[in-house]
C-alpha cells in the first residue's frame, strides 16, 4: 500500500461544527481512512467555533482578495483531525448556524461564502501549499461542489476529484450574474458547465466535473438516477452513471458504544441486554412516560422535515396508541411538526413523550432505552440513526428507501428462520404501511425470544467505518493510478 493524500472539503465536521449527518461523516472518515494508509486533511470554513478549537495554528497561505476581503488558510488540528481552516472574517465571522443568520434565513452571500471554500480547495489541490500536494480532492455536498469546477477551468496540474452527495435535496442554486464575480469564464455558463435551470448550480457543477461521484448508499445511488427521486439532476446522473457509486456510511463506534456510553443510565453489550431496562426507565422518567420497563417504547430522533415522514407518524398516532406502545420523540425543525408532537404529548401524557430541540445526551438515551427506533422517511440517502439503533439494540423500524433499505434486514419469516433479521421495513412510505409496520413491530415485540434475537442480530451488524473506509480508499487508489 502506498500512502495517499486526500483533501476533504466540507462545510461541517463533527465534533466541531454540525447541523446534520454530513458532519458525522466528514468527522469520522479521516480516522477510519488512516487505518487504510490514507492521510486526510479537511478544509473547513473559519467559523468562530472552528477557529477557537484549533490547536497549534499556523498560517500557510494568504489570499489577498477572496470575494472582497483577505483570506488565510490556517493549518492546525482539532479533536484529532488535521485541518486547513479558511479564515475569512468577512464571510464566516458571524453568529447563527453555518448557513443561516439569527433570523433563520440563508445568509444573502452564501454563494460567495461557499465559492470561497471551493476556490481555496482548488488552489490547495493545485499545489498552493508547499509540501502538500493531494492526489485527490474530495468535495462533500453543494457547499464544496464548485471545487471540481474550479479545478476543471483552472490550470494544470490537477488532482483527481470525488464529489459525494449526502442529500440531493440541497443543491445550492444562485443568480447567473455571479459568474464573473466567482471567476468563471462566461462560456462556463452552459448546459455542460455550471448552468442549471437558469441558475448557477453548485451541486450540478460538482456532478458535471468530478472524476467520480459517490453517494451514501447503493440504493440511493440508483434512486437518484430516476425522475421520481432525481430532483432535477437525474438526467445528468444518468449520463454519468458509470462514474457513480454508493458507499454506505458508518458510525463512529467510539461515540456510539453502549458499553462505554457516558450519557446513558446503564452500560451494556449483547451479553448484558437486561441492563437496558434501566435505560428504558430513565428515558421514561426524562420524557414523562409511564414507568414500565417491559413496555414497547418506540423512539424517534430526527430533523422535523417533509423528508423524514414524521407527518405520517402524527396521523398514525391513534393506531400506535392502539398497539399499546409508548412513543419517545426527539427532534426539531418544521413548526407544524414541533407543535403536533408537543400537543400529542400533552393530550396523551404518559404514553407520548416529546422533547423539541437538539439534545445529544437524550439521543443516546433514546437509543439505549427505546425498544425500537422508527425512521419513516420518504427518502433517506443513508440515515445514521438506524445504524446507531442497530448498535444499541433498539430494533429499527424503517421505510424501505435509500440507505434504510440497505442497512436493515426485514424480519420476514424466512429472515427470522435464518436468524438474520434485524428490523422491520415497510414500503411505500405512507400512513397505511406505517401502521401495518407498527402492528408487526408490536407482534414481534410480544415474543421475547424473537425480539431478543432481532436485537442481538442488529448489535452484531458491523456498522463501523471499517468497511466503508476500505471502499473509499479503493476508490482513491483507483483514481490516483
Ligand atoms: P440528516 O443528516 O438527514 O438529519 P441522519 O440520520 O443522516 O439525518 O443524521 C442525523 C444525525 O443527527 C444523527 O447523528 C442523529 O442522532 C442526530 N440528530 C438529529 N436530530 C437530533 C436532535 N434533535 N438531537 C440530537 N441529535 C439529533
Amino acid at each position: 500500500m502506498t500512502g495517499l493524500r486526500v483533501l476533504s472539503v466540507a462545510s461541517e465536521i463533527y465534533p466541531i461544527v454540525k447541523t446534520g449527518g454530513l458532519a458525522d461523516v466528514t468527522g469520522a472518515l479521516p480516522r477510519a481512512l488512516a487505518a487504510e494508509d490514507v492521510a486526510v486533511t479537511s478544509l473547513v470554513p473559519g467559523y468562530a467555533p472552528v477557529l477557537r478549537a484549533l490547536v497549534a495554528p499556523s498560517t500557510v497561505l494568504t489570499i489577498p482578495d477572496m470575494f472582497g476581503g483577505e483570506a488565510r488558510v490556517i493549518a492546525g488540528s482539532a479533536a484529532g483531525l488535521d485541518l486547513f481552516v479558511l479564515d475569512a472574517p468577512h464571510l464566516y465571522a458571524r453568529s447563527g448556524n453555518p448557513y443561516t443568520g439569527p433570523d433563520g434565513l440563508d445568509w444573502p452571500d452564501n454563494a460567495l461564502r461557499f465559492a470561497a471554500l471551493a476556490r481555496a480547495a482548488a488552489a490547495i489541490g493545485r499545489g498552493a501549499l508547499p509540501g502538500f500536494m493531494p492526489e485527490v480532492v474530495h468535495a462533500h455536498d453543494w457547499q464544496a461542489a464548485l471545487a471540481p469546477a474550479y479545478l476543471h477551468y483552472g490550470r494544470e496540474p490537477r488532482p483527481a476529484t470525488v464529489m459525494t452527495v449526502h442529500n440531493l435535496a440541497f443543491q445550492g442554486q444562485f443568480a447567473p450574474n455571479l459568474m464573473a464575480t466567482l471567476g468563471f469564464p462566461a462560456t462556463a455558463y452552459a448546459v455542460d458547465g455550471l448552468e442549471y435551470y437558469g441558475t448557477i448550480g453548485y451541486l450540478k457543477a460538482g456532478l458535471q466535473f468530478a472524476d467520480r461521484i459517490t453517494t451514501v448508499s447503493p440504493t440511493y445511488a440508483v434512486e437518484i438516477t430516476t425522475k421520481e427521486a432525481g430532483m432535477g439532476l437525474d438526467g445528468l446522473l444518468r449520463a454519468r452513471v458509470r462514474a457513480l457509486s454508493g458507499i454506505l456510511n458508518g458510525i463512529d463506534d467510539r461515540v456510539w458504544n453502549p458499553a462505554t456510553d457516558e450519557y446513558i443510565a446503564a452500560r451494556y453489550g449483547t451479553s448484558r441486554l437486561p441492563a437496558r431496562a434501566a435505560n428504558t426507565l430513565a428515558l421514561q422518567a426524562r420524557l414523562g412516560l409511564r414507568q414500565d420497563a417491559a413496555a414497547l417504547v418506540i423512539g424517534v430522533i430526527s430533523r422535523f422535515s417533509w423528508q423524514k415522514g414524521l407527518d405520517l407518524l402524527l396521523t398514525a398516532l391513534p393506531h400506535l396508541l392502539e398497539t399499546g406502545a409508548q412513543l419517545a420523540v426527539l427532534g426539531a425543525g418544521d413548526e407544524a411538526l414541533e407543535t403536533g408532537f408537543a400537543d400529542a404529548a400533552k393530550a396523551h401524557a404518559g404514553r407520548i413523550g416529546c422533547y423539541v430541540g437538539y439534545d445529544e445526551p437524550l439521543a443516546h438515551l433514546i437509543q439505549a432505552g427505546a425498544s425500537a427506533l422508527l425512521v419513516p422517511s420518504r427518502f433517506e440517502p443513508c440515515g445514521l440513526t438506524q445504524l446507531c439503533a442497530l448498535r444499541y439494540g433498539a430494533v429499527p423500524v424503517v421505510a424501505r428507501v435509500g440507505g434504510l433499505a440497505d442497512t436493515v434486514i426485514d424480519a420476514s419469516e424466512m429472515a427470522l428462520a435464518a436468524r438474520v433479521g434485524t428490523g422491520v421495513q415497510f414500503a411505500p412510505p405512507g400512513q397505511e404501511m406505517l401502521e401495518a409496520a407498527l402492528s408487526r413491530t408490536a407482534a414481534l415485540h410480544s415474543d421475547p425470544t424473537v425480539w431478543k434475537r432481532l436485537q442481538k442480530s442488529g448489535m452484531r451488524t458491523d456498522v463501523s467505518w471499517r468497511r466503508p473506509a476500505r471502499r473509499y480508499a479503493d476508490l482513491y487508489r483507483e483514481l490516483a493510478r
